[in-house]
């Protein structure tokens, strides 16, 4: 089922106007950029134990069409746990590890992991700082684009969060809101510069619109 922010919000004319302006997708496709918990395995909070990881139904198979076509599959995903004390930069990086081998087990796979350490608040080592790169700041989804020579205009985000959304106001993405993870919750305190351009009810459908919508031709990307 398709969920469609007109129909989901009780919309004055005006707040329709605000809330539910959509941006067509990129005609051509260079990344997909995707968040994690939520998007594609259940979200468990704070929780970095590989025998958590449960994928969402339809998400390997969807990620695995996206792999088919070589276009980049790139994690964009906060992890102050670490700032907090949490855990170690060192465990995320080990989970990414057993991430992918579960991925590949259903043909699927994650090209590239990039993620914020930091909180500007929270713990009191080194992590604890005002950074560029939690979202819904842009840092990460620059960097990546710096990084693999990615115009970011023709890339797509898939969230289930208003701050994975927000990340698109200022670094150029179309962005999608699926409503797995915290989406439908997002959707009740939604506010302006977070809007989505697309809303999906998970990440299969994420994708189906993105291909829909894509010539799937790729300019200056160099892996
Ligand atoms: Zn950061």
């Amino acid at each position: 089922m398709r969920f469609n922010l007109k129909d989901y919000i009780d919309c004055s004319p005006l707040q329709a106007k605000v809330h539910c302006v959509k941006s067509p997708m990129p005609k051509t496709l260079e990344a997909v950029f995707l968040d994690r918990d939520g998007v594609i395995n259940e979200e468990h909070g704070y929780e970095h134990r590989p025998q958590y990881i449960r994928l969402l139904p339809g998400a390997a198979a969807a990620l695995r069409r996206v792999n088919e076509l070589s276009i980049p599959v790139i994690i964009v995903s906060n992890q102050s746990g670490i700032a907090r004390g949490y855990y170690m930069q060192d465990y995320v990086d080990s989970f990414h590890k057993q991430f992918s081998e579960i991925l590949k087990d259903f043909g699927a796979s994650i090209d590239h992991f990039y993620y914020c350490p930091h909180h500007p608040t929270a713990g009191e080592g080194d992590y604890t700082r005002q950074c560029d790169c939690r979202k819904p700041l842009p840092g990460l989804l620059e960097r990546a684009a710096r990084d693999l020579n990615l115009d970011l205009e023709n890339c797509v985000l898939i969230g289930d969060k208003a701050i994975d959304i927000g990340a698109r106001a200022r670094a150029g993405c179309r962005t999608i809101l699926v409503m797995t993870g915290y989406g439908k919750r997002d959707l009740d305190s939604w506010i302006e510069s977070y809007r989505p351009d697309e809303t999906a009810s998970d990440l299969a459908e994420a994708v189906e619109l993105i291909l829909k919508a894509t010539n799937l031709r790729r300019l200056n990307f160099r892996r």
